[in-house]
């Protein structure tokens, strides 16, 4: 069985216009109604979707919604909330046309500067009322600006603990954002970078928390091809402090996905942080579903590279399409 851990749901687009409208209203008590529309609707938005997954070899994707569908670089709580409310309702309607082809994963209401204490609730909600098994984290909810501390900071301790209570593991991923030094090419996979790094210079969170279960998303963005720079740094707080973990623990801490678009890059992050952390995912469909001219495919098909690992076992293949996933999202039923 193939499980795909990462991926997305856009649902009707003028769902997003509506809300977005919404964003660009003044005062802060932005009402918000609900946005209706049907069934049929929603299984019109998901064909191409359907269509693009069923030809990859995945039985099972975990889907969350799209990276921009929270505004949470907007001041507005209650706004936030009801959009974040919104959106994870019609990720739960999309599985509930498809439960043998997706299982949910919760976008969250963090607002810039707040603490994510605010969603604790939708996390709760989401698990319990719409049978969700994870969640998608944005690191930045600051959209580009610096109003959130790392990851590493106790600033996160309120969502860590809801997430360790019910068991439900957070998929870090960038979301929207407003500035216009770096395309989302850079912004996200710098964004998830900097929570990893955060998360391995502070293996604190790891002993606070030691159930907690976090995936750095996009293979762990540049984190496998820096790690000597990293290793480098360590070795020398070892020396200072022989308390300090080497990198290699700290690395095994955390989980990446093989959201990754070339043979090179798949074959390093498994070499780096071993087989046991490696997810499938393939962030399917989105920007890399274009077809690779030289070979025909789509690049985001990434069970041809993995597929093309001569020095993978049977039972490493397992372990990352289908063993480490089921580890991970507990939740997840047979
Ligand atoms: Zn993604």
């Amino acid at each position: 069985m193939i499980i795909d851990t990462h991926a997305h749901i856009s649902g009707p687009m003028e769902m997003y216009e509506y809300f977005r409208g919404l964003a660009g209203t003044s005062g802060g008590g932005a009402a918000v109604g609900k946005f209706a529309f049907s069934d049929e609707r929603l299984e019109e938005s998901l064909k191409d979707h359907m269509v693009e997954v069923s030809g990859a070899g995945t039985d099972l994707q975990l889907v969350c919604p799209r990276p921009w569908a929270v505004p949470t670089g907007d001041r507005r709580a209650p706004l936030i909330l009801e959009v974040t409310r919104q959106v994870n309702d019609m990720v739960a309607r999309s599985v509930k046309l498809h439960p043998d082809r997706f299982v949910g994963l919760g976008a969250l209401p963090q607002r810039a500067g707040v603490s994510p204490k605010l969603c604790a609730e939708e996390l709760e909600r989401c698990v319990k009322e719409l049978g969700f098994i994870g969640f998608k984290i944005n690191p930045d909810p600051g959209e580009g600006a610096a109003e959130s501390p790392h990851m590493g900071d106790e600033y996160w301790y309120p969502l860590y603990e809801k997430m360790v209570e019910f068991d439900v593991p957070g998929l870090i991923h960038g979301g929207p954002y407003r500035f216009s030094r770096e395309p989302e090419l850079g912004y996200f996979v710098t964004e998830e970078s900097v929570a990893g790094w955060a998360l391995l210079r502070t293996p604190q969170v790891f002993k606070d928390f030691p159930n907690l279960k976090i995936i750095i998303g996009h293979g762990g963005g540049y984190i496998p091809y820096q790690v000597g720079r990293a290793k480098g740094f360590r070795i020398a707080e070892m020396a200072r402090d022989p308390s300090r973990e080497s990198l290699e623990e700290s690395l095994h801490h955390l989980y990446y996905d093989t959201v990754l678009y070339n043979q090179e890059s798949i074959e390093l992050l498994i070499k780096v942080v071993g087989v046991d952390r490696c997810l499938f995912g393939s962030d399917k469909p989105a920007n890399g579903s274009v077809i690779d001219p030289k070979t025909g495919h789509a690049l985001n098909d990434i069970k041809q590279y993995i597929d093309a690992i001569e020095w993978l076992s049977e039972a490493d293949r397992y372990a990352i399409y289908e063993g480490n996933a089921r580890q991970v999202y507990s939740r997840l039923k047979e």
